[in-house]
């Protein structure tokens, strides 16, 4: 490589002021069309960033993955529409956001065990959010799957090297749900929380304003409410992603928070 073409990568991927980083509570895919209190934060949280992103990586929920953690290179996401029974109107949202196999690949470069995935879209847990916190779909992204056969602090350490992304311009984002139980929600009907799931709510607030990450890692400690509020593990890992994120001093700043029946939609900014 020319020494001029080493010079042109390098001050593609320069460093800046750092991005935050989001973890988001996406809940019900109806959120990408409804207006409410949920989706006006999450126009705030998007207008709120002063600096335009390079491009956008969502950790989700919606990909997950055994046997290794892969990263997309797809250079046009498709909308998945991953989920049934919704109204016709939700299947016709579409989120034309490029991809960006230039930051994926950086990311390769940073975590070489990561792989390639040249197919995934853009599942609703990363386009139902960003049809709010960027409607125009302008920005690039693409995703990174959870390599659902690991540890908790597997998923803590993974992202505590995707750091530096940060400082090169990538808006991260972990979206999944605190406290998610579809058998309760089907179990009872109405808003109302259960006590356990505010229980849990709220004590992984505490943990994290007292930044006590390793009891977040070590949850299933907690008892009962951890058990009820986290199933399965799969929406609540990506707050994980969110929080290995956050840098000793920066703030982590709640910007939602709700709980319904077996869901909670807390969100937070760091930095
Ligand atoms: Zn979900």
């Amino acid at each position: 490589m020319k020494l001029q073409e080493l010079k042109n990568l390098t001050d593609t991927f320069t460093s800046s002021d750092p991005l935050p980083a989001f973890f988001i509570g996406h809940g019900n895919p109806m959120n990408a069309i409804e207006e409410n209190p949920f989706t006006k934060s999450l126009q705030e949280m998007g207008k709120s960033i002063r600096q335009t992103p390079n491009a956008i990586l969502v950790i989700s929920a919606h990909w997950l993955t055994r046997g290794g953690t892969w990263v997309s290179t797809t250079p046009k996401p498709e909308t998945i529409y991953d989920f049934g029974g919704f109204p016709a109107e939700l299947y016709k949202v579409n989120y034309p956001a490029p991809g960006s196999p230039e930051y994926a690949r950086e990311l390769m470069n940073l975590i070489p065990e990561v792989k390639e995935d040249t197919q995934w879209g853009l599942d609703h847990g990363a386009w139902a959010i960003l049809k709010h916190l960027y409607p125009a779909a302008d920005i690039p992204v693409f995703e990174m799957s959870i390599d659902y056969g690991k540890p908790m602090q597997y998923h803590f350490d993974l992202s505590a090297r995707l750091k530096s992304l940060r400082n090169k311009g990538v808006l991260i984002i972990g979206s999944g749900n605190i406290v998610h139980n579809l058998r309760m929600w089907f179990a009872k009907p109405g808003l109302e929380p259960y006590d356990w799931a505010l229980e849990f709510d709220e004590w992984v607030k505490g943990r994290i304003n007292a930044r006590d990450f390793i009891s977040l890692i070590e949850y299933e400690k907690h008892g009962s409410s951890a058990k009820l509020s986290v199933p399965t593990a799969d929406h609540y890992i990506p707050m994980l992603y969110s929080l290995a994120l956050a840098g000793p001093e920066e703030e982590i700043k709640f910007t939602y928070e709700e709980v319904f029946t077996s869901a909670s939609m807390r969100a937070f900014r760091i930095g």
